[in-house]
């Protein structure tokens, strides 16, 4: 992929976002998302709204999740460490040592996730995994009066990883989990701006805030946007390493495609039209069969005002909610593509009831 493009994406997650703190990397998406849309406003939630086309039928809306997993700081203690509450969920266990950066109106302070050492535990707290309550942040400081020269409570926090390349289209970074999702989208609406002339449908792009802590903004952006069909792109964990088994949650993995979500929380024919797009387009596409609840953005956008028809597109991703998730650029590539070409295919004949 084109460096200029993967520069978006770098951009975003440079920029901080955890949940209920995204307007920074907010303000990076619409100064890209401007450039392709017809109008961009911002909602009192947080959620950025764009839209291509906007009076035609029916409207069709793109969306996902700008906010990252974070930390809160609450106390700071007289020797000036700073103890946290997490924002969204962690595995404790992926967190002793991590540098994290605290964001304070002077710029970020880089601190450690501190834990007692592997020398000093008795038995029993080396059998089991951290947690929370036994971390603190260490900003290096050695007073309460010290710290609060730097820090002050209420003050947000997230992991200092940044985007880097693994190797061929792999990049690895926190916060993949969405940033490569509105990543997909931003390209996709770039993609359907270029063909302007051929689009039927009226396109809603919709940078969701809040999801790690309950789908919030997607919610009540898609009761404001009012669509008559949604799809959202998150990432989804892959069965393609050790420790994973297809038996209990299929067969995913990095490079197979953007990965389709069927089952109750969808709808069965903006499946079948995403199906035939990705067909039309020559991209392989791989399935999730979920179940039940898909527990991302789709669900309470399938429960605005008298229920919309949604669908679910998935970017596999390693490493989940750690410092090092994966996902492959290509993926991202054909995920692009893969909206653009579906959005293309709708118009006001198009039919969604089941
Ligand atoms: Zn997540």
């Amino acid at each position: 992929m084109d460096e200029s493009r993967v520069a978006f994406l770098r951009r975003m997650i440079a920029t901080p976002s955890p949940s209920g703190f995204e307007q920074p990397v907010q303000q990076v998406i619409r100064e890209e998302i401007q450039h392709y849309t017809n109008e961009v406003r911002t909602d009192v939630h947080g959620n950025v709204i764009a839209a291509l086309n906007p009076t035609s039928h029916p409207r069709v809306m793109l969306t996902a999740h700008c906010d990252e997993l974070g930390f809160l700081v609450r106390y700071i203690d007289e020797q000036g460490f700073l103890y946290f509450a997490p924002i969204g969920g962690y595995d404790p266990s992926t967190l002793p040592g991590e540098r994290v950066h605290i964001h304070t109106a002077a710029g970020p302070i880089l601190g450690i996730i501190g834990r007692k050492g592997v020398h000093l535990m008795d038995r029993e707290e080396r059998g089991r995994a951290p947690k929370l309550s036994e971390m603190w942040i260490d900003i290096g400081v050695s007073s309460k009066e010290e710290a609060l020269k730097l820090v002050a409570p209420g003050s947000v926090a997230t992991r200092a990883a940044q985007l880097e390349l693994l190797r061929e289209h792999l990049v690895v970074s926190r916060a993949l989990d969405n940033k490569s999702g509105i990543f997909t989208i931003v390209e996709a609406m770039c993609r359907l701006h270029e063909q302007r002339e051929k689009l039927k449908a009226s396109v809603y792009f919709v940078s969701a805030v809040q999801e790690e802590i309950g789908g919030r903004g997607a919610a009540t952006s898609s009761y404001s946007v009012d669509p008559l069909i949604a799809v959202a792109v998150d990432t989804i964990w892959t069965s393609d390493h050790p420790g994973t088994s297809k038996q209990e949650i299929g067969e995913i993995k990095l490079n197979g495609g953007p990965a389709l979500t069927i089952g109750g929380f969808v709808n069965p024919r903006v499946y079948q039209l995403l199906v035939a797009a990705a067909n039309e387009a020559g991209i392989a596409y791989q399935l999730d069969p979920e179940a039940g609840a898909t527990s991302t953005d789709n669900d309470p956008i399938r429960l605005t005002r008298a229920g919309v028809a949604t669908a679910l597109v998935n970017i596999p991703s390693r490493y989940m909610h750690t410092a090092s998730e994966i996902v492959s650029l290509k993926d991202l590539d054909e995920i692009a593509e893969l909206l653009a070409c579906f959005v293309l295919s709708i118009d006001e004949q198009t039919n969604v009831i089941p």
